[in-house]
């Protein structure tokens, strides 16, 4: 094996590796990684095996002499080989970019041209294909990586690797309609580990299950606090999480003590499934992030497992998240607004006004602008959204110190809690995954014919929202039918980006200064459909696919 490159840690801090595989030696034969099998079965991988597989994974990374920070795409779900070779990219100097197996092409050929790899891997099962010249493939499994077209060798390695390198970039849905990519160094995930790790949520024997995919950071934080903790981290499979008796049963075989995820994989499960859920007995915590958590859900959660741990997480890929907080249990009466607490140690959270003041008054709103030593380098090759992004720090300008101006709205309790009120822009969340809406509104603009274009998030009854669009095309075109526009949509959008109600109007209504009159949609949204020529869309509450279906 070739030695993996690298500075010694001391040298210039943590890498991510090094943090991540630091119980290596202290609790070789403890569960690292339990992954489901046939019912009634999982599989274990400990530290020790993880530590070897990394080791292997990173020579054979090594051996390819690809220049330190190059790209390397990793397609895959999570499983023990795929946090394997993330942790492999990493101590061979490498940047990460983990994606959905189910990607649309096009997108992933946007992200091959925006982030430019040098290697695209995916296991030995995996089904892409046909993969632009330029970018080397491999496949990874059990018995090492295999090279099928090896990258052009650029080694020029200059330097050892620094903590300031970028460890991984994850792309989010950019308004731009380019998805716009986050890119996080050793130094701050390292950093934003240890902040988490001061609350305590996890302990060396705990089983954590991870539902969320690899391609959001929210996998990155489960399997930070598991290997962080000397906990294992459970890597459930998305085919499995959508259906509550699988979703259960894997809880189940695996032994899972926690359960991470967004508050939508809970849906189905307490409204089918309650009992086997009540029968979970070692399941003692919950940690959820992403989006506010429905309070009828969670108090239904409360009620089924009394005395568990529920963790309210708050954050974004640029910080990887912020603050930890548990609900209280239950959930007093009256309670209207969960609280997100206050930044985890070494950050913390600032209340800005539209005038560029802090607020220092509870119950007054301002944008969170946090300042961490986790913060993101910037966004992947767009150093105008980067200069929005990050901004001076309004408590003290002249430092040269710079925040993330984060787009969320809150209030600060009388404790100097704070609470989430919404965004300031076009952001939401379908189901936990982050959607810019001008992103989906570019892309339906770009069907032939069409002239504007509004999308919005509509309630569901039962919780949560879907995503709706009204779609004006030009007088003298064909209409084109909603699942037409639907289908376009995903050529290049990822599921949850695609709305499951279109509507076609003669003209967008607007309000008395101009914009989009938003309301408006929404109430005629709730009205049943106008006749529309062709096949009737399928109703608007299809399912929202969750966090990361695509
Ligand atoms: P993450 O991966 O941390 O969920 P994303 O970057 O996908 O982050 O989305 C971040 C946004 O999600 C935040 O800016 C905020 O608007 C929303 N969000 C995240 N966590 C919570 C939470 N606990 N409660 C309410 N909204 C949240």
């Amino acid at each position: 094996m070739t030695q993996p490159p690298g500075a010694p840690p001391s040298a210039t801090g943590e890498f991510l590796h090094d943090f991540l595989l630091a119980r290596v030696s202290r609790g070789p034969d403890s569960p690292a990684v339990v992954e489901p099998g046939p019912p009634g079965s999982a599989t274990v991988t400990t530290y020790a095996g993880l530590g070897d597989r990394v080791a292997r994974y990173a020579g054979e990374l090594d051996a390819l002499e690809l220049e330190l920070g190059s790209r390397v795409l990793l397609e895959a779900e999570a499983t023990a080989d795929s946090v394997a070779l993330l942790l492999a990219c990493s101590r061979a100097g490498l940047t990460f970019v983990p994606v959905s197996p189910e990607t649309p092409r096009d997108r992933l050929l946007t992200l091959i041209g925006t982030a430019r790899p040098a290697l695209h891997l995916q296991p030995e099962n995996g089904r892409r294909e046909d993969l632009p010249a330029g970018v080397g493939t491999a496949r990874f499994g059990p018995a090492g990586v295999t090279v099928e077209r090896r990258p052009d060798p650029v080694r020029r390695r200059r330097r050892a690797p620094s903590v300031t390198d970028p460890a991984y970039i994850i792309f989010t849905s950019g308004t731009t309609g380019r998805p716009k990519g986050v890119v996080m160094s050793h130094r701050a995930v390292v950093a934003f580990y240890r902040g988490m790790l001061a609350h305590d949520i996890a302990r060396p024997g705990d089983r954590i299950a991870s539902t969320s995919p690899l391609q959001f950071d929210f996998s990155l934080l489960n399997i930070g606090l598991a290997l962080g903790s000397g906990a294992a981290v459970v890597p459930v499979p998305q085919a499995l999480v959508r259906w509550p008796r699988h979703f259960l049963r894997v809880l189940r075989d695996t032994g899972a003590t926690q359960v991470n995820g967004v508050p939508s994989i809970w849906r189905q499960v307490l409204r089918h499934e309650p009992d086997r859920l009540a029968e979970l007995d070692h399941l003692r915590g919950v940690l959820f992030c992403g989006e506010e958590f429905p309070l009828p859900e969670l108090r239904q959660l409360q009620r089924l497992r009394p005395g568990m741990r529920v963790v309210n997480c708050y954050g974004a890929t640029e910080s990887m998240a912020c603050s930890f907080e548990d609900v209280p249990d239950p959930l007093p009466d009256g309670t209207e607004r969960l609280s997100i607490g206050v930044a985890h140690p070494g950050a913390e959270m600032v209340l800005v006004d539209e005038s560029g003041r802090v607020v220092d008054r509870p119950g007054t709103p301002g944008e969170i602008h946090l300042r961490s030593p986790a913060l993101f380098s910037g966004y992947w090759d767009d150093p105008e959204a980067t200069r929005a992004a990050l901004v001076p720090d309004p408590l003290c300008p002249q430092s040269g110190q710079l925040v993330l101006r984060t787009g969320d709205v809150a209030v600060q309790g009388e404790k100097g809690e704070f609470y989430f009120c919404g965004r300031t822009d076009s952001q939401v969340q379908i189901n936990g995954n982050r959607v810019e809406l001008g992103e989906v509104e570019r892309r339906l603009l770009e069907f032939p014919g069409a002239t504007a274009a509004a999308a919005l998030p509509l309630p569901e009854p039962g919780g949560g929202s879907r995503l709706a669009a009204f779609v004006v095309v030009a007088a003298g075109e064909d209409r084109p039918r909603p699942d037409e526009l639907r289908d376009f949509c995903a050529l290049t959008l990822p599921a949850y980006m695609v709305p499951g109600e279109i509507r076609l109007l003669d003209t967008l209504p607007t309000t008395t200064n101009g914009k989009v009159d938003r309301a408006a949609l929404a109430a005629s949204a709730a009205a049943p459909a106008p006749a529309a020529p062709g096949p009737d869309p399928t109703p608007g509450t299809a399912a929202a696919p969750r966090r990361g279906e695509r």
